[in-house]
């Protein structure tokens, strides 16, 4: 079974419901991270810390991660990735990790990008090694990205799942990642990152078949598409719009502005075109069996219950 924590829903700034983006995956190999902007560690810790007291089994453990994928170079998506990295290594980790991101290719004028800030990065984690106070290896993992069409990532760090990188139009490269299992009949989930309408590859033929779940960003409602194409985001229209031609069976929908004071206005405008569509919350948990149940459970204090969707 696949668990999603969605642990950051807001577009470009926390607000006080709202942290910025940050998800992470858990599967019984181990867990993923896919993006984690300002703060994401201590959102993980009390994810994490709250689930133990909920009593319910599950868990959101910071010493399973295994890969941290990166959509794009944005700060609300990855400037919470060092001192992640730093509070691992206090907390005795010595299990490789690898971290995953797209890359500019050689040549390209496209800044900021990974190929930047992966050397500044590289270059701290190194210092720490020359004094002896690193215990585990980072591995950095660059995609160049040339065209439209889905990548594979070169490194798959867990042996049931399977990691694609698709990209998207973000003004900066970008990747939508989605994550399939080996396992027949497959099951499928991405998550799309920042983006405007009109990705290429989001069809179905062109990513190999459907989703189970599609997490997307929802920056605008239509009435504001303007802003949406200016700052190459998505309005929740243009989310559903995606979910529907990759034929995903649940939208869960994110990285709100925060000019959004009523979020229903979304699930209204996204309902329009695909009935189940939600916007998330943070803390929501979103489960898809190896059967094709899915379930979304919403938090309340130390507990999770049960949400209805459409
Ligand atoms: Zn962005």
């Amino acid at each position: 079974m696949f668990a999603l924590h969605i642990l950051g829903t807001s577009g470009s700034r926390p607000t006080a419901t709202r942290s910025v983006s940050g998800n992470y995956l858990m599967t019984p190999h181990g867990g993923l991270v896919i993006d984690c902007g300002e703060g994401f560690q201590e959102r993980l810790v009390r994810q994490d810390l709250r689930l133990k007291r909920s009593k319910t089994g599950k868990r959101a453990k910071a010493s399973k991660v295994r890969a941290i994928l990166l959509t794009h170079c944005h700060l609300d998506h990855c400037w919470g990735l060092i001192p992640f990295l730093h509070t691992m290594n206090l907390d005795g980790r010595t299990e490789p990790l690898t971290i995953i991101a797209p890359g500019a290719p050689d040549g390209s004028d496209s800044k900021p990008d990974f190929n930047d800030l992966f050397g500044a990065w590289r270059e701290m984690i190194e210092d720490e090694y020359s004094r002896g106070r690193m215990g585990y290896e980072v591995n950095w993992v660059l995609i160049p990205i040339e065209d439209e069409l889905p990548i594979e990532s070169p490194f798959q760090p867990l042996e049931d799942l399977h990691l694609t990188a698709i990209p998207t139009k973000h003004g900066v490269v970008s990747v939508a990642w989605m994550i399939s299992s080996n396992k027949r009949p497959e099951r499928r989930l991405m998550v799309s990152g920042d983006t405007s309408r009109g990705v290429t590859s989001f069809k179905s033929d062109s990513i190999g078949g459907e989703l189970d779940v599609l997490i997307h960003e929802a920056t605008y409602s239509s009435e504001t598409h303007e802003l949406a194409e200016v700052w190459g985001h998505s309005t929740a229209e243009d989310a559903a719009e995606a979910a529907a031609v990759m034929g995903a069976k649940l939208l869960g929908m994110l990285h709100l502005s925060s000019r959004i004071s009523d979020p229903s206005v979304l699930e209204e405008e996204a309902r329009r075109h695909h009935n189940q569509s939600f916007v998330c919350e943070d803390g929501d948990i979103i489960e898809v069996s190896w059967g094709g149940e899915i379930s979304v459970s919403r938090r309340e204090g130390d507990a999770w219950t049960g949400l209805s969707i459409g």
